[in-house]
């Protein structure tokens, strides 16, 4: 796909911003690309539609291609959709003794979970754990979570030949109440299709063990089928997230942005193979970068993007040095202020504005300060930016006015940006700029 988009890049060569035949033409790969890891073809229609909107009139870097600039923005908001709130990885397990149900279709990798996640739950969160398995289908069902149970560790409830699952969760939970546990995992049968009765013995389950947290395990190779799986699973059971198996494979993941897009539950863990410490948490950048398969691009485009910023600072600092320091700059300032947490923290950074950093304090400058300031400054033309002293009292009013604000507030960032003036003209003056280069740095 790379190569193929690579073509595409070559085609686009426009720098600025993103035109909307850029985008559209940068889209329509991205859409091929989507397919092939596996989404589902209406949420691929469904995100592209969304980043194209997004993408169309956004700037384009310096050094990339307006192509890559587009996959750009297809990572990150490739990684917003797949980002479900709550953290991945944390589960609801306090207020012991909690009960996690485990559900799924056959093959789908439950078991395994079962017990990868037993593990991880008593080895990093230090858990006291007990594993039951309701699958009364397969009697070698119940004989593999034991097995695997005494391999890592972890209890698993006495095997009691014919009881029913319903009977077989009560059982666990009055055990893991006697027996001080603070988490019970119940392994439920699964079927190789949804049926009727597989819904119905899960809701008899979740019924009476009313479980904290219930866990879709899907075969992430299963694509389009795993998206329908979660579908059915959480309108009879209710789920509250995923585990997507089989990730060591060589699927591209696509069903995790499906079943992301779909259901909205969150992915908290991927199975990445028959090992019981191959349970790893959900970070979506890894998963973002396997189905877009451009890992290269997106690296590209965040280090030209570095080099802008670099080159922007470096120019900046030999404006300073001459002691030139207009409004463009004071609010470049103001705009790096805002994006780096605000005024403290700039002034921080910057050796030799302690005092400023005082006045801006008594001045009561926060944030919404900031935005006010910046306002001002949008509001003056080219011209009066470049050359803050032509500043008369009409052009002060329909300055003021254009922002919203008074004469007196215009005042207040004219002496401002008066005396940050000064103040590069003596530091440029001292050491060739030897005091103002530490302080940029
Ligand atoms: P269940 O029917 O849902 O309980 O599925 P099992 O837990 O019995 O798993 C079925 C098969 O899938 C077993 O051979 C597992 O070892 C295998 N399996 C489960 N999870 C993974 C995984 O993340 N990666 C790989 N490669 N195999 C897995
Ligand atoms: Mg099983």
């Amino acid at each position: 796909l790379s190569e193929r988009l690579g073509g595409v890049f070559d085609r686009l060569t426009k720098q600025g911003a993103l035109s909307e035949d850029d985008v559209k033409t940068a889209l329509r790969e991205v859409r091929v690309a989507l397919l092939e890891a596996d989404v589902s073809l209406p949420v691929a229609r469904q995100f592209v539609k969304a980043v194209e909107k997004k993408a169309t009139g956004a700037a384009v870097t310096k050094s990339v291609t307006p192509g890559q600039q587009v996959v750009k923005i297809v990572h990150d908001e490739l990684i917003a959709v797949l980002s479900g709130e709550g953290e991945p990885g944390k589960l609801k397990i306090d207020n012991p003794p909690a009960p996690i149900l485990m559900v799924g279709l056959q093959g789908g990798g439950k078991t395994t979970t079962t017990a990868k996640l037993a593990k991880r739950l008593k080895e990093r969160d230090g858990k006291k754990v007990l594993m039951a398995s309701l699958d009364v289908n397969r009697p070698a069902a119940m004989e593999q979570l034991a097995i695997l149970g005494t391999q890592i560790g972890v209890d698993t409830l006495p095997i009691v030949k014919g009881e029913d699952p319903v009977a077989i969760a009560k059982r666990a939970k009055t055990q893991a109440g006697l027996g001080g546990y603070d988490v019970y995992l119940l392994d439920t049968a699964g079927r190789l299709s949804i049926d009727e009765e597989l819904m119905r013995q899960v809701e008899a389950v979740r019924d009476v063990a009313n479980p904290r947290e219930t866990l879709l395990v899907v075969d992430g190779l299963t694509g389009q089928d795993a998206v329908h799986t979660a579908e059915n699973f959480d309108t009879r059971v209710g789920i509250t997230g995923v585990v997507l198996t089989r990730m060591d494979g060589d699927g591209r993941g696509g069903a995790a942005l499906s079943m992301r897009a779909i259901t909205g539950k969150p992915i908290k863990f991927v199975g990445l193979g028959e090992k019981m410490d191959a349970l790893e948490t959900f970070e979506p950048d890894r998963i973002a970068g396997r189905i877009l398969g451009m890992g290269d691009i997106v690296a590209l485009v965040e280090k030209a993007q570095q080099t802008l910023e670099a080159e922007q600072a470096e120019r900046m600092m030999k404006r300073f040095q001459k002691g030139q320091f207009n409004m463009n700059d004071l609010k470049m300032q103001l705009d790096q202020m805002m994006k780096m947490g605000g005024m403290g923290a700039m002034m921080q950074m910057m050796p030799g504005m302690g005092k400023m950093a005082k006045q801006a304090e008594e001045a009561g400058m926060d944030d919404k300060v900031l935005r006010q300031q910046i306002a001002l400054i949008n509001s003056m033309t080219k011209v009066e930016r470049a050359n803050p002293q032509i500043l008369q009292a009409s052009r002060k009013k329909r300055i003021a006015a254009g922002a919203g604000m008074e004469v007196s507030d215009l005042n207040k960032l004219l002496k401002m940006q008066r005396q940050m003036s000064d103040m590069m003209k003596k530091m440029g003056k001292m050491g060739k700029g030897g005091m103002l280069k530490q302080a940029m740095r």
